[in-house]
């Protein structure tokens, strides 16, 4: 499987990593999921699949986090799908509330907006506070403090294809910080201000950015260098916790929730989660897990070329998404081009 994925332009520098006492005892990891008690039935799907491709062999502990707490319903119906320890906790009421520099009648104002130009779920309080969760403060629940890794996992997601590694350990070993398998398109409408945030920030701490840092693959040449708006499909992901809680990625996070842009704006944890790995990691640690079989809603990752028994067919699936997404609407387009760019053209 590894050589395979080693036509990945930006693989691992063979055996870089085996000289330095890495990939002893297990990663100190875990299957992270936000999720509301309401979606019950999502999350035993998610589960059940990961489960069986995957964690089964591995027993990752899951940990479930919501901001009120679960019921006894949800806790019954997750641990019975594992044989792996289950934990729920309660996101701390700080994380998940309007700062006191937010102007409410301007977030009300912007939720309207939101609603009226329809993207995603923008109209919805809650969302914007998901969104700014997931991007700055997952990392921080105390229950994590003794955790290194995580694996995001959302309700009513799937997992096609057998994997028969520890994506852990590969991560640990080959000093991965990011790994994704979807990179997608979002309407900017519902971030206008992010992209020159994000200039502004750069230009304010060039002393963070990451000598390697390469944003080539997310600019547009066309627009005189603006953000071309690719961006990984954060509903998967892989990574290294100390990556998010590193100074850096705080730095940012902090500069982009005092200007209000999770509120005022819809800034999703998708394209924040990007620009920040964009800024803060060398794409050499940043890993596309093409061979994990995955669906959220109608995007989808079936793998090319696999060894791995997956249950998704890639050109039946093809045609389903074609039905859904016509050929030429430039929905479908991109979210190729931003694949191929991100790989440099491969
Ligand atoms: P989308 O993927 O952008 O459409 O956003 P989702 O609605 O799927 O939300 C992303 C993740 O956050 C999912 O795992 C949801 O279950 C979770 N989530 C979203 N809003 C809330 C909320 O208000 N409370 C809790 N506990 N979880 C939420
Ligand atoms: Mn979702």
């Amino acid at each position: 499987w590894l050589e395979e994925n080693s036509n990945n332009r930006h693989s691992v520098v063979d055996g870089y990593m085996s000289n330095f006492g890495f990939g002893s005892g297990k990663p100190r990891a875990a299957l992270i999921s936000l999720v509301r008690n309401s979606e019950l039935e999502g999350m035993m799907q998610s589960m059940r699949q990961l489960e069986y491709r995957w964690n089964r062999k591995y027993r990752y502990p899951w940990i479930f986090f919501n901001d009120e707490p679960f019921t006894e319903d949800f806790k019954a119906g997750t641990r019975n799908l594992t044989a792996a320890k289950c934990y729920y906790e309660v996101v701390p009421r700080g994380h998940w509330s309007l700062p006191d520099w937010i102007d409410e009648s301007r977030f009300m104002n912007s939720l309207e907006y939101l609603g009226t130009i329809g993207v995603g779920k923008g109209w919805m309080v809650s969302y914007h506070h998901m969104c700014r969760w997931n991007s700055g403060f997952f990392y921080k629940h105390p229950f994590l403090k003794n955790y290194d890794w995580y694996w995001r996992v959302e309700p009513d997601v799937h997992y096609f294809c057998d994997i028969d590694y520890d994506v852990f350990r590969f991560m640990r070993d080959n000093n991965m910080k990011y790994g994704f398998n979807m990179n997608i398109l979002d309407d900017a409408r519902s971030f206008p201000s992010l992209w020159t945030r994000t200039r502004a920030f750069a230009a304010a701490h060039l002393g963070l950015i990451h000598p390697e840092a390469d944003l080539g693959w997310l600019l547009d040449p066309q627009a005189g260098g603006e953000y071309n708006n690719c961006q990984f499909f954060s509903n998967f992901e892989i990574g290294s916790l100390n990556f998010w809680r590193g100074e850096g990625n705080e730095a940012y996070f902090n500069w982009l929730d005092k200007a209000g842009g999770f509120y005022y704006e819809r800034f999703g944890d998708a394209p924040v989660h990007t620009l920040s790995v964009a800024m803060f990691v060398p794409k050499s640690e940043i890993w596309y897990f093409r061979d994990i079989g995955y669906q959220h809603d109608i995007n989808h990752h079936c793998p090319p070329h696999r060894e791995a028994k997956c249950s998704c067919q890639p050109t039946k699936m093809d045609e389903n998404f074609y039905k859904l997404v016509p050929l030429e609407s430039p929905q479908r387009k991109p979210a190729d081009t931003c694949i191929r760019q991100f790989l440099g053209g491969e």
